[in-house]
This record gives structure tokens, sequence and C-alpha cells, in this order.
């Protein structure tokens, strides 16, 4: 099959969060499959530099945008054979600080930005020579794309267009701009319809690509069931019921790229450990203790959390979790950014215990590869989670996730209550403090016997969670007719 994946980030060229590694694993391992692929993404400040193999394509973009006209340049790179990286060059637009703000602010001109680079992906879906059957977007940043494809197939005579199938990474966000943005769309107004484009009066980018996709997919089975109920749509639920009623929407667990998450002969730990000799794990450990400044000790069981420290990851109740756990022989490392409010309450954490507590307030993949390994136990108690990488990176890396049941978190992990010969983690289901503490003090529990946290690993070690598996699931959704 011949796809074209539209992403705001890919990795390893661009990252804020899991769509970066979603979009850049599910692109190789098509191309591994043996399909023609084209990834699509913003060419974004340093990564020229970081990449010198890019070359500048024979391609120029001169584009409607509202009553002006934009232009930008093709830039590509051939990672693996079959795949080809395309870069949007439009350094007004892209050639900045963060990818999506500055600060703690969106940039004021996401619209315009997503928009024009929206109207890139469709104009090489239109003419690149190799003509992609399907065009694969991914949230509101690529949301518009579905209702382009329509309108020219409709108007334009672009006859056989590709198939449109959206994916959503993240349903909390939704690309939301005032009315007059929607001019930037040339589209005309019968896109902009409650059951399309529009919101309470306003462009709502990710609803009109849930309304105008041929499929829409989501990143666990779990997660696309939750986004059809009141308490998990996100105002969309009423939408996203339709189009699951009409067989349209279905949900597809993420992978984990094994090449990168790997315990032996991975760059960023300072020592191999395996299935077979688990003796390693324990050198990771010490020495993460001795890079964060705590004691170097062996027995002392050390949980972490690796996050956007955002309302959905569920930083109050960990913080509540860790405020009643914190006088039992534990050690915790977080390594988390955003909320300036989050960062701070961490800190006072870290200051109070501070033979207890460690705390990074960086972006740092390095640290988060040492800080998966070495733990014994990894805290994810999302308010809500499509998918969730790490506690699937906790379950390569030998370390025991305790999770809340909720999105992928409950597809993914194993709890004894649901198959204790198979289990490979801890869950719970209320969103609070005390819940999450039960949760830790069953780890602790388990933590006295060890070959119970042996069980554990070993499980956890063993489960498959690689893209191959998934490459077919995805190709069952582009070709639903
Ligand atoms: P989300 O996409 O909602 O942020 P995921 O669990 O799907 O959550 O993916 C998060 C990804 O971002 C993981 O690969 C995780 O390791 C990485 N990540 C998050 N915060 C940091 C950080 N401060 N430093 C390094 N990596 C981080």
């Amino acid at each position: 099959m011949k796809i074209l994946l539209a992403s705001s980030e890919v990795h390893p060229y661009s990252k804020t969060g899991g769509l970066a590694d979603a979009a850049g694993a599910l692109g190789k391992s098509l191309a591994e499959a043996g399909h023609r692929v084209g990834i699509v993404t913003p060419l974004y400040r340093g990564i020229r530099e970081k990449f010198p193999a890019l070359r500048r394509e024979d391609w120029h973009f001169d584009l409607p945008l509202g009553s002006k006209r934009a232009s930008a340049e093709l830039w590509a790179l051939e990672p693996a054979k079959g795949l080809t990286v395309y870069f949007i060059h439009k350094p007004e637009y892209f050639d900045r600080a963060g990818i999506y703000g500055e600060n703690g602010a969106d940039h004021p001109d996401n619209g315009e930005r997503f928009i024009f680079f929206s109207k890139c992906v469709v104009n090489l879906a239109r003419y690149l020579p190799w003509q992609p059957e399907v065009v694969n977007v991914s949230d509101w940043q690529t949301g518009l794309v579905p209702a382009l494809v329509l309108h020219q197939s409709r108007t334009e005579g672009w006859g056989n267009r590709p198939r449109v199938c959206l994916t959503i990474h993240n349903l909390a966000y939704q690309g939301y701009f005032p009315r007059s943005v929607y001019a930037l769309t040339n589209l005309p107004p019968e896109y902009f319809i409650a059951e399309g484009a529009e919101h309470f009066g306003k462009l709502n980018c990710l609803k009109a690509g849930i309304a105008f996709a041929d499929m829409i997919t989501t990143v666990s089975p779990r997660y696309a069931r939750e986004i059809t109920t009141q308490e998990y749509g996100e105002g969309l639920d009423g939408l996203l019921r339709k189009r699951q009623g009409q067989g349209r929407l279905t949900g597809i667990l993420n992978g984990v790229d094994y090449d990168e998450w790997k315990t032996t002969g991975n760059p960023h730990l300072p020592a191999s450990f395996s299935v077979g000799d688990l003796a390693g794990k324990a050198a990771v450990k010490s020495a993460l203790q001795r890079e964060l400044g705590l004691p170097a000790n062996p027995t002392c069981p050390l949980f972490g959390t690796i996050t956007r420290l955002a309302e959905q990851k569920g930083m109050d109740i960990e913080l509540g979790a860790l405020e009643e756990m914190l006088n039992a022989d534990l050690q915790f490392a977080l390594l988390g950014s955003g909320s300036a409010d989050y960062e701070r309450e961490f800190r006072k954490l870290a200051r109070r215990f501070p033979a207890r507590v460690a705390v990074r307030h960086a972006y740092d993949h390095s640290l988060a590869h040492r800080i998966e390994a070495a733990c014994d136990f990894y805290l994810m108690p999302s308010r809500f989670e499509p998918c969730g990488l790490n506690q699937m990176y906790s379950l390569r890396y030998g370390t025991i996730p305790i999770v809340r049941r909720t999105g992928g978190l409950d597809d993914s992990v194993v709890d004894v209550a649901d198959n204790a010969a198979e289990a490979t983690g801890i869950k719970f289901s209320t969103y609070s403090g005390p819940a999450l503490a039960k949760g830790i003090r069953k780890a602790l529990a388990i933590y006295g016997d060890k070959s119970l946290v042996e069980h554990y690993q070993l499980n956890g070690m063993r489960a498959d969670f690689s893209w191959g598996r998934i490459v077919g699931e995805y190709l069952k959704a582009y070709s639903r007719r």
C-alpha cells in the first residue's frame, strides 16, 4: 500500500509527547513491512543542523491562505528503504523556539500555522508522483485535511482521491479558534456546520477531522470506547458516537520501538540487563541514585515518573499519595516539566525529603531512559490516558507500573486481579490520592518478596508491544470501505 502520514511532530526530528514516537515508529514499521511510506512534518528550528543529509526538493508550495497566498519549500530525507520524510520549510511559521508555544503560552498564530501545514499535506497527497492511496493524519493540527481533500475532489476534478484516516492521539487538544480563522481554510461555509468544523460558533479543527475522515482510529481500544461517553468525550462524544455507529471508529494500541527502548547495548544506560540476567538493573539503579543525589541504597524501593506536568497526568493525586507515603522507606524520582504550580509542589517535596525525593524539571530523553530502567516501580495515575507509552517502556525495562485503570493503561498492564499468572503491574480505579497510595502499599508488599518481583518483571519484559504486530491493524483500518 502507498501511505502518506502527516504529523506535527515526528521522532527523532521533533517531539513534545507520544504523538512523535507513534508517528515515527508507525512510518518506519510500515516501510519495513514493504509499503511505500511518506511522513510529512514541519521543518522546525535545528532539524537541518542535526540531520545534514536533508536535501531540498524540486517542489514549491504556493497556496491560498484566506485572502493571501503563502509559499514554502519542501525538504526531504530517506532514513530507510521505502520511507521518505518530507519537511515543510516555512521559517516564518516553524523556525521558532517552541513547536506549539513559548514560555507556557501557545503561539498566537497556531491556527494559521497548522492550516497552512494541512494545505501542504493535501498538496503533496494530490501531486506526489507515487500517488498515496491513504493519507493518515494525526490530531487537530492536521484535522482539516479530510475536509480539504473532500472539497478538492468534489470541485477540482481530483479523481481517485486517497482515503483519509484520522488518528486521535489525544481528544483533549482540539485546535479551537475564532470563527474568523476558518477563512484561512478557503473552504465554503458548507463545512462550517455543527456536524462539521463548527463548535459553538468557533472553528474546531479536530471536530472537522472526525466529521469528514473516511476512518478514525485512536490509540487504544479502551480509549476508543471511553471517548464516546460524556465523561471522556471532551464535548465531541455525540459526533464520535455517530461515527462509531457508522463503523468508522476503532482503537489500535500504540507500540514501542524496541530498537530504541532496549535494555542491552543502550547508549543511555550504564549497564545492560535482560530476561536471562537481571543483575545489570541493580547497577543502573545505583548509578541513577548517585546521578540524582539520592542515597545509593540497593534495597530501598525506587519509584519514578516521567511526564508532562499537565492536569491529564494525575499529578494532583500523585502529590497526595506521596504526601501519604513518604514516611515509608522509599525513594521517588520525577522527570517532568510543564505547569509551574506542579513544578513548585514537587520542588517543595524534594526540599522536605532530600534523601527520598529527587526532581528534575527538564526535557531529557537520555535521563528518561535511565529512570525507566533504574526504577523498581513506575507511577502513572493519569486522569485519562489515550494510550500512554511510559508504562510500556517500564514493562520492557523490568520496572513494575502502577497505573490507573483508564485508556491504554488498562489495555497494556495486567493486574493480579485480571490474571495472576500473567500479572505485570498494579492497577487502581478511583481517581484519588488514597487509591494511588494503596497501590504504592501493594508495591511495597510485592517488593518484600524477591521471587514475586521477578515474576512481575519477567512477565512485563516478555510482553510484546512491537510495532511490527500493529501494522496489520492499521492496514485493516486504511482498507475499511
Ligand atoms: P503524552 O503524549 O500524553 O505526553 P505518552 O506517555 O504517550 O504521553 O508519551 C510521552 C513521551 O514523552 C514518552 O516517550 C516520554 O518518555 C516522553 N517524555 C515526557 N516528558 C518527558 C521529559 N520531561 N523528558 C524526557 N521525555 C519525556
